[in-house]
């Protein structure tokens, strides 16, 4: 049986099979037997069974301006609900309202992986640290939640006084409750087994979280909300265009069955999706390198960036409220400031 519920808060996604009961409250209990892989799409709906457990996962709408632009990810297991990106501190009201929906505190959340350490992903990441999760985070990201303060002062240089409103706050992460995890690393959490794929491009410090075959993508397969296009968020400073083959061709030889992209969600036509975002890649950045090669700068390149990518949303069908939606994913100004970063590296 296959079960998906949606509401404001939390959308859930599950593979049932005969062994697995819910409760009318929504909290699932299983009693699994022992049983290989198994996948199943119906109606639109995927799920996967692994191991011995069903695997469930709850998706928590942090509402970033508007809807499905940021995700957390809930895995119930015998160690309790696992969390998979924790979105920015100022979403972090939101986040426990979705955790609550589900019968959750923020404490009963032992573990938090995170992607990589950009706001959108980790900025609530010490906040669950505080109430006693222990943080699992690429060695190079550690340091910087560690001790926050150049991360967060670099970043106010860049939004001012907008950046409380915009990211919350950021404390720093005692070390106790930082995990740094190599490439290939397995977690066992409970039931569930984690794979760490250290996947640079979009930021040099990047992991992709394989569970079974679906792989939490953060960043790395780009954005894709709703029945909008794939694009690529290009922040800097870490922007590496080869790095990002690399790691798409990585994702591509897992042969997952389903990437969960942290805006926004399920993704199931893989290979397509993947392709996609390979060619608007090299699309943006040749045209950042173009316009770089005529003289202008940041300024006079972002309003044209803007109307260029928003040119493409619309070909592809999106009105204004869509576009709005990857505005706030994946401002025009950040990709405009991390190719141009990747190019003046390069030369
Ligand atoms: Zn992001």
């Amino acid at each position: 049986m296959i079960v998906s519920q949606r509401s404001g808060l939390v959308e859930r996604r599950v593979f049932e099979p005969s062994d697995l009961a819910v409760r009318p409250s929504g909290r699932t209990i299983s009693q699994a037997k022992p049983v290989s892989f198994s996948f199943s799409l119906q109606n639109g709906i995927f799920a996967v069974q692994s191991q011995q457990l069903p695997i469930m996962i709850h998706i928590i709408d942090l509402h970033f301006y508007h809807e499905h632009t940021i995700a957390s990810f809930v895995i119930p297991s015998s160690e309790g609900p696992i969390l998979v990106e924790t979105g920015p501190h100022s979403t972090y009201p939101q986040l426990v309202k979705g955790l609550d929906a589900l019968g959750y505190q923020p404490s009963d959340i032992r573990h938090v992986l995170l992607s990589h350490i950009h706001f959108d992903h980790a900025g609530a990441a010490w906040a669950l640290a505080e109430a006693g999760a222990t943080v699992y985070v690429h060695p190079v990201g550690a340091p910087h939640l560690a001790s926050p303060e150049r991360l967060y002062n670099s970043a106010k240089r860049i939004y001012g006084d907008k950046m409380e409103e915009l990211w919350g706050n950021m404390e720093p992460i005692a070390d106790e409750r930082l995990k740094v995890v190599a490439h290939n690393e397995v977690l066992e959490i409970g039931e569930h087994r984690f794979v760490a794929h250290h996947t640079p491009g979009h930021a040099s410090h990047h992991i992709a979280w394989q569970l079974s075959d679906i792989v939490f993508t953060g960043d790395v397969a780009g954005c894709k909300i709703e029945s909008g296009p794939v694009v690529p968020p290009c922040p800097p400073p870490d922007i590496d265009i080869e790095a990002w083959k690399e790691s798409i061709s990585l994702l591509k030889s897992l042969s997952p069955k389903a990437l969960y992209l942290t805006h926004y969600g399920p993704i199931e036509a893989i290979d397509q999706h993947l392709g996609e975002l390979e060619q608007i890649l090299d699309g943006w950045a040749d045209w950042i390198k173009r316009q770089m090669t005529k003289g202008l700068d940041a300024q006079a390149m972002t309003p044209l960036f803007q109307a260029y990518t928003d040119q493409q949303l619309r070909d592809a069908g999106l009105g204004d409220e869509a576009i709005a939606q990857y505005e706030a994913a994946n401002p025009a100004w950040m990709s405009v400031a991390g190719l141009m970063r990747y190019w003046k590296k390069r030369a």
